[in-house]
């Protein structure tokens, strides 16, 4: 039997009002209906009710990882510096990384993900071919000192995360390991109620090769992603890989100059001519491990410097500041154009050769026209560098995208080699010799899946969870009279009988509007007041999802709830 969990003694202290800080809607929701509780920036308390959601995700993401015969494990989230410094993460991963030292002054750090660790492990238990392939996952606390944590367990500084690992002979196994968590992971989301879409990614500071993203939409999400509404496509705007553009054709005019006095914008001056911004070359410098460099995108674009920084990885890429331009009279702020320049010249495929623009004249207040791509300069290096927009064609049919925001609730990534070889992971092959081991690595969000599926079900009233999901299946009221108290205890415990999680609203003193708000805020899918009719033992059985309501005898509801 299970239990019926009283609200006069249950810890949830609910709020009518929105934290001050709180700008996301789960976040909101999650505070006001008590489940969870800021104990510093990015770092959350679970409370009874938020224990049991995060609990019920754990559960459905253990059951689809067990069922793909992966192994969980728990790894300590303490971790030592040698591993990361030997994979090269203890710097690359900068600000992000958690560290600190232990009373001997030896290095350590907080967890943010465990390849490393997981690799070690395998080293010291697997040795030969026929202890592979082997995936292992944990569900476990993760740390990244994350810049922006402002949208509640969305992006926490501690967080839940479940991580696994497949390790694997042949690329075959590979394959093979990251297609069965493919499909664990569809299921795990669809179980959890979760609209979401597969995308394909950028490997990041993860290095390999084939990965992809799950993404749930919604707006307060942090992604964007562009779907195609003609075929399959869709990717992290971070991914999207435009073809070049046919080239242009190279009779232009010769190169003139034109005297344009305060137009150090690309606004500025397609006013000041009467061009569109497109028939301009903006040139943005940037310093890629201290180099100056210009990259040049047509003028009505804007240049998204994660994609750069994913291109040029591991390069660190910057803006130039003011200094930069101290001693360098060549490069003329505001005025850069590609032609004589003496730095390295990276451009958008758009800025094709034969294509011909109005650009910088490397002179104060001058511009130039007709400086044609291929004639008056080169481009060293071409690579996809725009702000994805609205409309842009689809790289598979050529559709105009769509673009939307989303939460990553997942990601697997074909990780290969890199980590097998800086640990000098090897296991006896058939052949007697060693043979190196090929990795992947996916990890899913479990506390911020906790925030992506309130973002996606939430309504105005509060939280509205899906029952598999949900803290309890019936929130059952009792209106404020003796007799009502009596008959929705007397539910409450049929109900639990019956093997359904049962929150009771005993409280008294509280109003049955107080009530009636609470129930909907917490959201568990189905509501039963004893009000009215109670003295016939007739209740209201209501849809928290749908809003609809029937007046039902006991018996029937009892059946009702059971039966679905
Ligand atoms: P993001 O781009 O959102 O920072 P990430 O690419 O750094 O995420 P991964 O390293 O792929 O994330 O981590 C695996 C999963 O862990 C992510 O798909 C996401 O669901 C979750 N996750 C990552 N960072 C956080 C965080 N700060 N708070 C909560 N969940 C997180
Ligand atoms: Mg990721």
């Amino acid at each position: 039997m299970s239990q019926v969990q009283r609200m006069s003694r249950l810890m949830a202290k609910t709020l009518r009002d929105n934290p001050a800080d709180a700008e996301t809607l789960s976040h909101q929701l999650l505070v006001r209906a008590g489940y969870v509780r800021r104990t510093s920036a990015g770092i959350w308390s679970w409370l009874p009710l938020g224990k049991k959601v995060l609990d019920n995700i754990s559960r459905v993401v253990r059951e689809e990882m067990d069922a793909i015969g992966a192994q969980e494990v728990l790894l300590p989230a303490l971790l030592p510096r040698e591993p990361y410094d030997a994979s090269g993460r203890w710097d690359e991963y900068g600000d992000l990384l958690f560290r600190l030292k232990d009373r001997k002054g030896a290095d350590y750090l907080l967890g943010p993900t465990h390849e490393e660790i997981f690799t070690q492990v395998v080293k010291d238990q697997c040795t030969s071919y026929k202890d592979l392939p082997v995936m292992l996952y944990q569900i476990q606390t993760k740390y990244r000192d994350e810049a922006r944590p402002r949208s509640g367990v969305l992006r926490g500084r501690e967080f839940q995360m479940k991580d696994s690992y497949s390790f694997d002979t042949t690329d075959e196994g590979l394959a093979e390991s990251y297609a069965l968590h493919r499909e664990a992971y569809r299921k795990i989301f669809a179980r959890l109620g979760l609209d979401y879409r597969i995308v394909s990614a950028v490997s990041g500071a993860m290095g390999g090769s084939a990965s992809e993203e799950f993404l749930a939409p919604a707006a307060a999400g942090e992604d964007t992603f562009v779907d195609c509404p003609n075929c399959d496509y869709a990717a992290n705007t971070e991914a999207v890989t435009f073809a070049a553009p046919a080239p242009g054709t190279t009779e232009h005019g010769p190169v003139e100059e034109l005297d344009t006095p305060d137009t150090p914008t690309i606004e500025t001056l397609a006013e000041h001519l009467g061009v569109p911004a497109s028939a301009t070359l903006k040139n943005l410098l940037v310093k890629v491990d201290g180099e100056i460099v210009a990259v040049g995108v047509p003028g009505d674009r804007e240049v998204d410097l994660g994609k750069l920084g994913e291109h040029l990885a591991p390069a660190v890429v910057e803006l130039v500041s003011a200094e930069d331009f101290e001693d360098r009279p060549d490069l003329v702020r505001g005025y850069v154009g590609p032609q004589g320049l003496k730095i390295r010249y990276i451009a958008d495929p758009r800025v094709a050769p034969g294509t011909a623009w109005i650009t910088g004249a490397n002179k104060p207040d001058t511009h130039a026209r007709n400086v044609v791509c291929g004639r008056d300069f080169e481009v060293d290096d071409y690579l996809d560098v725009v702000v994805v927009e609205e409309g842009d064609p689809c790289p598979v049919c050529g559709t105009g995208l769509k673009l939307d925001r989303a939460i990553e609730i997942g990601h697997i990534f074909q990780l290969g080699r890199k980590y097998a070889d800086t640990f000098q992971l090897d296991v006896l092959g058939q052949q007697g010799k060693p043979v190196r081991v090929t990795m992947g690595s996916y990890g899913i969000g479990v506390s911020r899946a906790v925030a992506a599926l309130a973002e996606q079900t939430a309504d105005e009233q509060g939280l509205c969870w899906p029952q598999e999901i949900a803290p309890a299946d019936v929130h059952v009221v009792a209106a404020g009279k003796a007799l009502q108290t009596e008959l929705a205890l007397e539910i409450s415990d049929q109900l639990a009988a019956a093997g359904l999680r049962v929150l009771v609203d005993e409280r008294q003193g509280v109003s049955p509007g107080v009530k009636f708000t609470d129930a909907e805020l917490i959201g568990v899918p189905h509501i039963v007041v004893a009000g009215r009719r109670a003295g016939e033992g007739v209740v209201e059985l209501k849809d928290r999802r749908t809003g609809e309501r029937e007046e039902l005898p006991v018996a029937e509801v009892v059946s009702r709830l059971t039966t679905r």
